[in-house]
């Protein structure tokens, strides 16, 4: 099946067939610990309240508002963590401390800042001055204040982040449904690949592809299954792509997929799926293979990446990054887009929209000193160069076209890394 019989198709067309064939994966009951980058896959109500009694918000004196300022006896102290076994009756006061329960009695609180210890008379019971009037409920969180039975805390399809997982721990859930991080296989393909630490031989090179994609989805919260390299026979890339789609729910391969007498992967992929796409109208990654497989009653997606270090890692971004988060359980898995002005001047291909490498960094001068975002592109991007996706945290979208792009205009940028 050589490549020129699959239709050139858009990158957003491509985009669309992959997140179509591209589904949720079940939940599961996970422990907090290990739900950090997961989605929620069920909505959180709170209940419990918090505070779930009335707290104090300063350190400082419990006492009855009405009495207003004045000279009083401290009948006791309540810290964080106790219960005041007295009631703070009309003319008394007690001290307590940031977080600890109200005393039966008090209604408010005044800080210590606000107070002056006295000299007692008699010299056993201590006074305290109150120097100040405050409203009943002053310095105090009523029972729920923070968070109400009842309340929705996160909603279904939340990112569990440091805030949310903490949210979780407030109102005591110990464990939530999720969707599980997706498991990809990865597989280098090619005769002349060695592993680095490797002698080479004559005609080989070392494989980066392999370790610069289990990068890219560790990073993406993907957990990797290492398949190695095959040579470029049937019988290698078979096995191996076998026990990808057992184990994995995504698999990308590299290399194999252009128009040469060992390009084995479409034929191999056509024999025992649906490949629904073999060619991209895009620079750099034209040779990109998508097919879904079906194995253990589930549909696996299949990426099979063009060779080049850079065309691989671009259209893993492009359509393997977002197929990544959908079953992830992401509802919006698209990349982040930005407008970006040029530093430079960029020239447009004149056959394929160019997905151009750049470092996108904050510039205080941009946009009449109120700041911008700017784009340095990364240099020559040639798809075997993978110095030019040193440092790149964007894909410039250039429009197929003719002439230059001049510095200062604004392009959209998809974000793969984070703006220093
Ligand atoms: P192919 O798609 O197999 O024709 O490979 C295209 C180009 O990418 C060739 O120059 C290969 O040697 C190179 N290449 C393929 N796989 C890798 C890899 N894993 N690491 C580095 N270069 C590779
Ligand atoms: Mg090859």
């Amino acid at each position: 099946m050589a490549e020129t019989i699959f239709p050139m198709l858009a990158v957003e067309r491509a985009l669309a067939i992959v997140l179509d064939q591209a589904a949720p994966l079940a939940p599961v009951r996970t422990p907090l610990a290990a739900a950090r980058g997961r989605i929620l896959a069920e909505a959180v109500n709170a209940t419990t309240p918090l505070p779930p009694f009335p707290a104090s918000v300063k350190d400082g004196y419990a006492v009855v508002a009405g009495d207003g300022p004045g000279l009083y006896p401290m009948i006791g102290a309540v810290t964080a963590g106790r219960v005041a076994d007295f009631t703070v009756q009309p003319g008394t006061v007690a001290y307590i401390t940031t977080g600890a329960p109200l005393p039966p009695g008090a209604d408010a609180v005044v800080m210590v800042e606000e107070t002056e210890m006295a000299d007692a008379p008699d010299g056993d019971q201590r006074l305290v001055h109150i120097r100040v009037a405050v409203e009943p409920g002053a310095d105090v969180r009523p029972i729920g204040f923070d968070v109400a039975v009842g309340q929705a805390v996160l909603p279904v399809g939340a990112l569990l982040g440091a805030a949310e997982l903490g949210l979780l721990a407030t109102i005591g859930v110990a464990q939530v449904s999720v969707h599980p991080a997706p498991r990809v296989a990865i597989l280098s393909s090619g005769d002349e690949l060695v592993e680095a630490g490797k002698p080479l031989g004559p005609g080989q090179i070392y494989d980066s592809n392999r370790p610069t994609l289990i990068a890219a989805v560790e990073a993406l919260g993907g957990v990797v299954v290492d398949l190695g390299i095959a040579g470029d026979s049937a019988e290698a890339l078979t096995a191996a792509v076998e026990r990808g789609l057992a184990e994995a729910d995504i698999l990308l391969t590299s290399g194999g997929v252009s128009m040469g007498d060992l390009d084995l992967i479409k034929p191999l992929l056509d024999r025992i799926g649906v490949v629904h796409f073999g060619r991209l109208r895009m620079k750099p990654g034209k040779p990109c293979t998508f097919a879904t497989v079906e194995r253990g009653g589930r549909q696996k997606l299949v990426f099979a990446l063009p060779g080049n270090p850079v065309s691989s890692l671009v259209t893993f971004y492009l359509l393997g990054a977002p197929a990544l988060r959908k079953l992830a359980g992401w509802r919006n898995p698209h990349l982040t887009r930005v407008q970006v002005c040029l530093s430079q001047p960029l020239r447009l291909d004149a056959y394929r929209p160019e997905y151009h490498r750049a470092t996108v960094r904050w510039e205080p001068s941009l946009h009449e000193g109120r700041g911008g975002l700017l784009a340095d592109s990364t240099g020559n991007q040639a798809s075997s160069r993978l110095l030019s996706m040193r440092s790149a945290n964007a894909l410039l979208e250039l429009p197929q076209g003719e002439g230059v792009l001049e510095a200062g205009t604004t392009v959209t940028a998809l974000l793969i890394g984070d703006v220093a």
